[in-house]
């Protein structure tokens, strides 16, 4: 067990030694939240990456996020690798946006990656990208990178290993057509997934790529909200989790952007930050 986490004045929550997020976002003034990985002992989440809501009391005025007590989990090993972070050594971080490609979104964050010269990884969904060719050719020309999202946002942990091998294939063949690049960063949807599917992926040449910090962007929370929340959270090596398809996320890039920036963090591709190509070969 970690040391005792400090929420709010008078509430303390002891999380287990592996819980790979252990700065709460305080999503909400009664609520918190963090990611453990699978068979937490603590809250029996069953899947990788599970984020855990605590309902904290109502009347607490202010949640403090204490001095990061750094996970030691950087990597799992369940033959192929889940990956949530970077290095902690260097204050780099990366930006992954999921869920895209949307049309009325993806367009402004673009516009304003490209005024801060940033590049950032999109987690795309293949049934959204799809139907947009050339929003994928668009992103892949500003340089930024592509993860594979799968294809219908079914959780994996609801198919068969050749549901999802089909799931992520559909999606990345998506994105070879359009940008002859070949993912091999996956996110399943809602980061779960039965730990006997990253032996399927690691075969494949894949990597399970999760997050340290969700900026919960479509809980309701004010762009402000959002970016506080993921500034203060954010510790060196960070990857964090926004969703170009909510007009929060675009109202509140400039502002994590900013804040990021303030605390004086890089902001990072995700394979420069992991250390881990990108793509694979193309089929
Ligand atoms: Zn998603």
């Amino acid at each position: 067990m970690r040391r005792p986490l400090l929420l709010a004045s008078a509430l303390a929550v002891v999380m287990a030694a592996t819980t790979i997020q252990p700065v709460c976002l305080d999503l909400a003034p009664t609520m918190a939240r963090w990611t453990t990985p699978p068979l937490d002992p603590l809250h029996t989440s069953t899947g990788l990456g599970t984020a855990v809501r605590v309902p904290l009391p109502a009347a607490t005025a202010e949640i403090t996020t204490p001095s990061a007590d750094v996970p030691s989990t950087d990597e799992i090993e369940l033959g192929g690798r889940v990956l949530h972070r970077g290095p902690s050594e260097i204050r780099e971080v990366a930006l992954s946006f999921d869920d895209g490609p949307s049309s009325v979104y993806t367009p402004r964050v673009l516009r304003i990656l490209r005024e801060r010269g940033v590049r950032a990884t999109f987690f795309v969904l293949g049934r959204a990208a799809e139907r947009e060719p050339d929003l994928l050719a668009a992103i892949a020309a500003a340089g930024h990178d592509f993860g594979n999202h799968g294809y219908s946002h079914t959780s994996f942990r609801s198919l068969y290993p050749s549901q999802i091998e089909d799931e992520l294939d559909r999606t990345a063949d998506t994105v070879e057509l359009a940008t002859a690049l070949r993912p091999r960063f996956v996110r399943p949807p809602y980061g779960r997934f039965p730990p006997s599917s990253v032996e399927l992926m690691g075969r494949r040449g894949e990597d399970v790529v999760l997050w340290s910090v969700d900026a919960a962007d479509w809980t309701g929370a004010t762009p402000a909200e959002v970016a506080e929340a993921v500034v203060r959270a954010t510790i060196p090596g960070g990857v964090i989790l926004l969703h170009d398809t909510e007009p929060t996320t675009v109202a509140a890039l400039p502002l994590v952007l900013d804040g990021l920036a303030r605390r004086g963090f890089r902001v990072v591709d995700l394979a420069e930050l992991l250390g881990r190509p990108a793509y694979g070969e193309t089929r």
